[in-house]
């Protein structure tokens, strides 16, 4: 018998445990600026070259290290910030587990200058493989500055997998903004390859807001605010006719820390209700305070998804908040004109603990039985008609592979000639009758399906409309770097553009028909945002990704009334496709109600 289990050297640990917590550049930057905030400081600057390839460097003025702790920080499992297992139920510092420094200086070289308020010299340490090279003393202002170079530089496998500095660069700055939106107490700078992308000095939430994302959000959102025993609440929502497509402007906080929590975001969404179209989205900057002792601190520290003992009840302050928040502020003049509207919001005592409302209904009422003079009964039978009938049909619909393989959509003999009827539901549904029964049409996936289809599918590039005055859209230094490498794409799509000498302005001259000049900048905001968003996601084509968010954001909207000429340009247009029964984005664009699934309805009750 032999042994071969062996502890394995300090700095291979170190360089395996760092995988899990400095994957790219941005987890880095996310490390040192929540230690330069646990260390209390008020300014703090961010300086990255080559989206942190090169250098990520953070200095801010907090309480530094004295000389020994210098060291010792780097070391596995060294922090300051908690002492005993029960600390780990009241943690208040954003690291606590001692893992980033150790984990950072196995993948980098790390150069480090610290002084202590009442020391009048400062230290300098240098690591390299994680052992210290040198430390001295050295004059320096009060706090740390620490200079990450080279990341990655003994990992040739991680340093490889990088992806474009503007992508690591947006990674880099969604950390950021996860920061320093709910920091906003805090001066924060951040320098990229020598430029400065953000100053932002400590001003209101609100006032953060804007500093990141531009002047004009101040206009955008009303206040939400509440306070109970299981949350406190402040933060704010956006007005609903600013819902976007994308959830992209949807910061969620918890204890001054970004957190994902998909259920509590519904909450919010829940709120707004019969306000904004379906597949739109509010913005929102929310935080929550909750006593430490009632969420999970077992989450691993890199992740953002968060769990609280009183979800349920966090659901219902929450979209009760943002009720109260839509509805003081939007509903109030509707209020003076209808009296009579439903409100069910009623304010929450400090120490009451709702609980989330079920959905009463009686599985066997008949639709058909009774009388429909009332409004509230009517509105009874729309629901339960529309269950049965979602029911009914999903049960006949082909699979969605099927749809996807499909070439032509079941079109129930449709008849393409003058002679075909077309009437409109709620201005969304195009419906058709046919010999074989009724088509229905989603008019705005239609529509998206076709004008992807014009885009990709043409050699020659769309031609566009000259704009009487040229319009000027201004860019962050990262996201003007984004509109150009989508420039092929832009032109082909029938844009002109050009790209200010040594700005991140671009005038515009020219736009594919429909577009409004006003919504241009949202336009491209929104293009640049979801071609970072797939970037991260890998997705595999960018050129496709591009065409289809074009696509989605010229077609028409769900609610607009058509003429019938215009209903027959859709539904002949949409025929001609080459795979017309689905959206770019993989939604049916079609339906057939057959002869047999009506009959289905009536005879099976
Ligand atoms: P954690 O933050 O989980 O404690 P880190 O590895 O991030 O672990 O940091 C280790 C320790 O180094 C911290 O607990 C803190 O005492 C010290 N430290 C790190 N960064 C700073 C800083 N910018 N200013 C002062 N002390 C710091
Ligand atoms: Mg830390």
């Amino acid at each position: 018998m032999s042994d071969i289990i062996n502890i394995l050297p300090d700095s291979v640990a170190n360089q395996i445990a760092a995988g899990e917590v400095v994957d790219r550049p941005a987890s880095a930057v996310k490390e040192l600026l929540e230690n330069a905030m646990d260390a209390g400081a008020t300014q703090i600057q961010l300086i990255v070259k080559d989206a942190g390839r090169t250098l990520i460097q953070v200095i801010d003025n907090g309480c530094g290290m004295s000389d020994s702790d210098a060291r010792l920080c780097f070391e596995r499992h060294a922090t300051s910030k908690i002492h005993k297992a029960d600390d780990l139920f009241a943690i208040h510092t954003m690291g606590f587990r001692g893992e980033a420094l150790a984990s950072i200086a196995a993948i980098a070289q790390v150069d480090m200058k610290t002084r202590q308020h009442d020391a009048e010299l400062g230290t300098q340490v240098e690591i390299e493989g994680c052992s210290v090279k040198d430390q001295h003393a050295c004059s320096c202002p009060v706090g740390t500055s620490i200079a990450v170079k080279n990341l990655f530089y003994n990992v040739p496998a991680r340093r490889n997998f990088l992806k474009k500095d503007t992508i690591e660069l947006s990674h880099i700055e969604e950390v950021f903004r996860r920061i320093t939106l709910i920091h906003n107490d805090i001066s924060f700078t951040f320098h990229s390859n020598g430029k400065l992308l953000y100053d932002l000095r400590s001003d209101t939430m609100l006032q953060r807001v804007c500093q990141v994302f531009g002047e004009g959000y101040k206009e955008k959102f009303y206040p939400v605010e509440e306070e109970s025993d299981v949350v406190c609440i402040k933060g704010y929502v956006a007005k609903a006719e600013y819902a976007k497509r994308s959830r992209s402007e949807q910061y969620l906080f918890v204890n001054g820390r970004y957190i994902k929590h998909p259920m509590l975001a519904a909450a919010i969404e829940k709120a707004y209700t019969d306000m904004i179209p379906e597949g739109s989205h509010p913005a929102f900057f929310v935080s929550l305070t909750v006593d430490p002792s009632r969420m999970d601190v077992n989450i691993h520290p890199t992740k953002t998804e968060v769990r609280f003992i009183d979800e349920s009840a966090m659901f219902a302050i929450l979209r009760a908040a943002t009720k109260k928040a839509l509805g003081q502020f939007s509903l109030a003049t509707e209020f003076e004109f209808n009296p009579s509207t439903e409100f069910d919001f009623t304010p929450l005592p400090k120490g009451y603990v709702p609980v989330e409302p079920k959905i009463d209904y009686n599985p066997t009422y008949n639709p058909f039985a009774g009388t429909h003079d009332t409004n509230k009964r009517d509105d009874h039978n729309r629901d339960n008609w529309k269950n049965f009938f979602e029911e009914r049909t999903d049960d006949c619909t082909p699979s969605m592979e099927s749809l996807v393989k499909q070439t032509n959509v079941p079109n129930g003999n449709f008849d393409s000639t003058e002679n075909q009827e077309y009437f409109q539901i709620q201005n969304r549904y195009i419906a058709c009758p046919t010999n074989d029964g009724l088509l229905l049409v989603d008019q705005r996936l239609a529509h998206e399906r076709i004008l992807f289809e014009r885009l990709t599918q043409k050699e020659k590039a769309v031609g566009g409309q000259q704009l009487l005055f040229p319009v000027n859209c201004q860019f962050s230094a990262a996201d003007a770097d984004i509109m150009d490498e989508m420039k092929t794409e832009l032109t082909h799509s029938g844009f002109e553009m050009q790209r200010m000498a040594g700005s991140n302005v671009f005038v515009v001259s020219a736009t594919p028909a429909d577009l409004n000049d006003s919504e241009l900048q949202e336009f491209f905001d929104t293009l640049v945002r979801e071609f970072k968003g797939a970037m991260m996601e890998k997705f595999s084509d960018r050129g496709t990704k591009i065409y289809m968010t074009i696509a989605r954001r010229m077609a028409i909207k769900a609610e607009k009334a058509l003429q019938k000429e215009e209903m027959r340009q859709i539904v002949k247009d949409l025929m001609e496709c080459n795979m017309p029964a689905v959206a770019p984005g993989g939604e049916r664009t079609t339906t057939l109600l057959t002869a047999d699934k009506i009959r289905q309805i009536f005879v099976n009750l």
